[in-house]
């Protein structure tokens, strides 16, 4: 019998551990080799029986792919004991290391400008193997990871349990033991969901991507979204149980979305809610026919939002020379990679 020691509570590590005729407190040694040392490789937990460490098993993927851009971005593929790929991209700053998770493989949401919903969805990923990211990327960066965003492939409120699960175990503080507020979950808006979210004893940051000002043109590039009124009272929920203003995400897509009536209609959406927008310019996608808009038109379209009084910010890319948009690693031909 294997143990993944990531899809364990500590309790439930302890249970796994006691139930292989081990004493309890081996599991105080996984959990401190695991989350405190860094280490994912029970052959390197010298402090263990050999038989013990025989049985467990900390990461079942492997990095098959690695592209770094000149700004310190890494982005991993992660091949899944299944064979299925993921990404994940970590992001250094001076004082903070962000980990972009994915929660699905591949994604059933079908956004018509993004690199993994060309694909439809594989499958959910387990809490574990959305955790084994966050410790791939403190390898290959070779720092902690102090901030989570779920916002690589997948709509992780439509993978609800294991996301939550991966949530609890990012913030405890005898696993990862990252501040809630440094986590962030990233939906599409699935109303049911968001209250779902708003209930858990989670204060964590709730992002809504929202990419249009109206039902109309969200149905055009996010054709599985929820309609706007739905999300946005779900929102309100989640701001009135959590008191956590949320963040409206919104990709500027050059001549869709970026005009003056679309800033006009996208400020009136924000102010119906306690919430920030944060406004990304476009990463384009081969083969989809959507463009970046220059510089100059992002700044413009903020303007636009801070002058009828929306907390609005323009986001800095990171990781262009990295294949930084959702999904594009993983679509690439192998022989374009960086191999690791
Ligand atoms: S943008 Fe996010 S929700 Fe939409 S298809 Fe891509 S991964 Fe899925």
């Amino acid at each position: 019998m294997s143990i993944r020691v990531l899809e364990h509570t500590p309790a439930g590590l302890r249970r796994a551990v006691e139930a292989l005729g081990e004493r309890g407190y081996r599991a105080d040694q996984i959990i401190d080799w695991v989350y405190a040392k860094a280490c994912s490789d029970p052959q390197k937990m010298t402090n263990l029986p050999d038989a013990l460490a025989g049985h467990i098993t900390v990461l079942t993927s492997h990095v098959v792919a690695r592209a770094a851009s000149r700004d310190g971005t890494v982005k991993l593929l992660l091949e899944l004991g299944d064979g299925e790929r993921v990404e994940c991209v970590g992001i250094p700053a001076r004082q903070r290391v962000t980990a972009c998770v994915s929660t699905q493989a591949g994604c059933a949401q079908g956004c018509t400008f993004c690199a993994t919903g060309l694909d439809g969805l594989q499958r959910n990923l387990t809490a574990g193997e959305i955790l084994e990211q966050v410790l791939n990327l403190t390898d290959a960066g070779g720092r902690r990871v102090t901030n989570v965003v779920f916002m690589g492939a997948g709509e992780p409120l439509a993978n609800y349990d294991a996301t939550v699960s991966a949530v609890r175990a990012l913030i405890d503080s005898e696993r990862f033991g990252i501040s809630a507020r440094s986590v962030t979950v990233s939906t599409v808006g699935l109303p049911g969901a968001i209250r779902r979210l708003a209930g858990e004893d989670l204060p964590i940051t709730l992002a809504i991507s929202l990419h249009a000002p109206n039902d109309a043109l969200r149905r055009e590039l996010m054709p599985a979204a929820p309609p706007l009124d739905d999300v946005l009272a779900a929102a309100a929920t989640f701001y009135a149980r959590r008191k956590r203003e949320v963040t409206l995400e919104y990709v500027l897509l050059a001549g869709v979305n970026d005009s003056t009536l679309c800033a006009k209609g996208l400020a009136r959406l924000a102010k119906r809610l306690r919430c920030n927008v944060n406004l990304i310019r476009y990463n384009p996608v081969a083969g989809v026919a959507y463009a970046r808009p220059s510089e100059a038109a992002a700044r413009a379209f903020l303007a636009r939002l801070r002058r009828q009084g929306v907390n609005a910010h323009l986001r800095r890319s990171r990781g262009r020379d990295a294949d930084a948009a959702c999904g594009q690693l993983r679509r690439r031909p192998a022989s374009h990679r960086q191999r690791t």
